[in-house]
């Protein structure tokens, strides 16, 4: 079943002014519930403008944004409402931490939502573990914490709310290797466990092709493609026509597979790769 449906949304900045410029145009899409949607696009292309609409921070000029089939504007009283249920993780989250210690940051969604302290406790705890932060940086100020850090507890202040969907953009933007794949299997983790629909901005390819089940592809505000990681990442000429890349490996494998190679089509990691490779050398009785 569709948990977001987007109809041709439209939203320009500073209509009417010599600074007018489209963000968005005319975008439709349908997302299943549980889905993970990879949203990539040059800079510039929409993304930011496209995500702040799924949570009624930007208001579109027109078109829809459905939630569970309802018009989020259809109550504009109600649309901090929508908040607790689109949960947003922005690109610097520093701006998204306030409170004197990291604890009170990640409470402040559950208190507003209006549960027990008990409730909230066990909230707070089970979201920063979720996160990889331990316990003895909850009584911290979120402003001594590393840069790293700081991501996931604006990361664990958003999940606190248990939103049906949750928005990342760039949550891995900044970190080392490491960090990275640490916070994306802790994300994956807490998507497998809670199931809910996600849609994660990244100029990283690696990381979206690692983890998406669709990616949709922007560019000059309107949605170029959305399709599986394999087909997208298979139109390499198409993306660089965009100012996009696709993941390294799928480039090498697809330049020796037009060399004569057979291997598959839209390979997206080096062990699909190194499997493949080890099966062709086998064949050949090379090892
Ligand atoms: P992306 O996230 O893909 O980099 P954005 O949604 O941030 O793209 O921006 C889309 C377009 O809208 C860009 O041309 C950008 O310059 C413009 N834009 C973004 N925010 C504003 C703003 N607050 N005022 C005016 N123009 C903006």
């Amino acid at each position: 079943m569709s948990i977001i449906e987007v109809k041709n949304l439209c939203y320009t900045y500073g209509k009417g002014t010599p600074f007018e410029k489209t963000a968005v145009n005319d975008l439709s899409l349908s997302v299943d519930e549980g889905e993970v949607i990879g949203l990539i696009g040059h800079t510039g292309s929409g993304k930011s403008t496209f995500v702040q609409m799924l949570n009624g921070l930007i208001r579109p000029d027109s078109g829809q944004v459905l939630l569970n089939g309802r018009d989020i504007w259809s109550n504009p009283k109600e649309i901090r409402k929508i908040r607790f249920k689109v949960g947003m993780v922005f690109q610097y989250p520093e701006y998204q931490l306030f409170d004197e210690t990291v604890y009170k940051d990640i409470s402040f969604g559950p208190r507003n939502k209006g549960l027990s302290e008990n409730e909230i406790d066990e909230v707070v705890r089970k979201s920063a573990k979720f996160v990889g932060l331990s316990d003895n940086l909850l009584q911290q100020s979120p402003f001594d914490l590393s840069g790293g850090e700081k991501r996931r507890a604006a990361i664990a202040g958003v999940i606190s709310m248990d939103p049906d969907v949750l928005v990342l953009d760039e949550p891995t933007a900044g970190l080392d290797p490491l960090g990275r794949d640490v916070l994306l299997s802790q994300i994956m983790q807490y998507h497998k466990e809670r199931k809910n629909t996600i849609f994660i901005v990244s100029h990283s390819m690696e990381d979206i092709a690692q983890i998406a089940d669709r990616v949709m592809v922007m560019n000059k505000g309107r949605l170029e493609m959305i399709d599986t990681p394999k087909k997208v990442f298979s139109q390499i000429d198409r993306l660089e026509g965009m100012g996009l890349r696709v993941p390294q490996i799928t480039k090498i494998m697809l330049s020796l597979k037009k060399r004569g190679f057979e291997f598959s089509d839209g390979i997206l990691s080096v062990e699909q790769a190194f499997s493949e490779v080890v099966d062709l050398l086998k064949k050949e009785g090379k090892i």
